[in-house]
């Protein structure tokens, strides 16, 4: 009847440090296996127990320019005085296999992405107050003070680029935030736009067999709607 694409989508979720953007998609990567997290490369050092190849491909400063000059990313940037860039392959494989990829990544990545997939669907998490903020950042302990200041200074010429992004989703109790962004994976796969092909079955021969089958429609009453 409809056909839609059966390509993955590909989402975007971006927000201030600390806003709880890891939390939200850990647990969004819990109950769907067609729901893929981009891993990205970054000359950050690990912080607590992250491991290469896991959260992150940590890599020096000056492989990961080496990696910029070969055309590596799909998209880079600059944060806090490190390079975070998302690797371009597997990204369209996972897509074309109908697995959602999540970017998570920050506003200047964002904005590339936007120029160059403008469909895909931006999500910015946001924490419920400034304060609870930088309780979290402070509160999840894998910074130095000074790196939080940085960063919390940081997330509000972030929170002001949300009015870029397609949702906003306040991450104030975690199940529901994750509720939120569940639906609105859910609700962009009703798109319209995703109808690839609309093909109908004949609808008189469809009418016909339920007379001949004598399912639910009366002849006469069929022959009298025609007249
Ligand atoms: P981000 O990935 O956006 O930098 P994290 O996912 O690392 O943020 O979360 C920052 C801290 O806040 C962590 O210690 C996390 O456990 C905590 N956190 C995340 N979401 C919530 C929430 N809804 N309520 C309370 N604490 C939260
Ligand atoms: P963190 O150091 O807390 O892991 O990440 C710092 C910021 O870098 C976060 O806002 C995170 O979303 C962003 N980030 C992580 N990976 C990428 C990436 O591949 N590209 C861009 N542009 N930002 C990223």
């Amino acid at each position: 009847m409809i056909k839609q694409k059966a390509t993955g989508e590909l989402i975007v979720i971006s927000g201030p440090s600390g806003a709880g953007k890891g939390t939200v998609i850990s647990k969004l990567l819990e109950d769907n296996k067609d729901l893929w997290l981009s891993i990205s490369a970054t000359s950050r050092k690990p912080r607590g127990k992250e491991k290469d190849g896991v959260e992150y491909y940590f890599l020096s400063e000056e492989d990961f320019v080496k990696k910029i000059d070969e055309n590596y990313f799909l998209e880079y940037a600059k944060y806090q005085d490190n390079y975070y860039g998302t690797p371009k392959s597997t990204i369209v494989d996972k897509l074309k296999e109908g697995i959602d990829v999540i970017l998570e990544i920050e506003i200047q990545g964002a904005a590339k992405i936007k120029e160059l997939v403008p469909e895909a669907i931006f999500i910015f998490i946001l924490p419920p107050t400034e304060k609870e903020l930088l309780k979290r950042l402070i509160g999840r302990n894998t910074e130095d003070s000074n790196k939080i200041i940085k960063r919390f200074e940081r997330a509000y010429k972030e929170i002001n680029e949300v009015t870029k992004y397609n949702y906003v989703v306040v991450n104030d109790e975690i199940d529901d935030a994750v509720e939120k962004v569940k639906s609105i994976i859910k609700a962009e796969k009703c798109r319209v736009d995703r109808i690839e092909d609309i093909t109908l079955a004949n609808q008189e021969e469809i009418i016909h067999e339920a007379i001949i089958n004598k399912k639910f429609i009366d002849k006469t009453i069929y022959d009298n709607i025609k007249k």
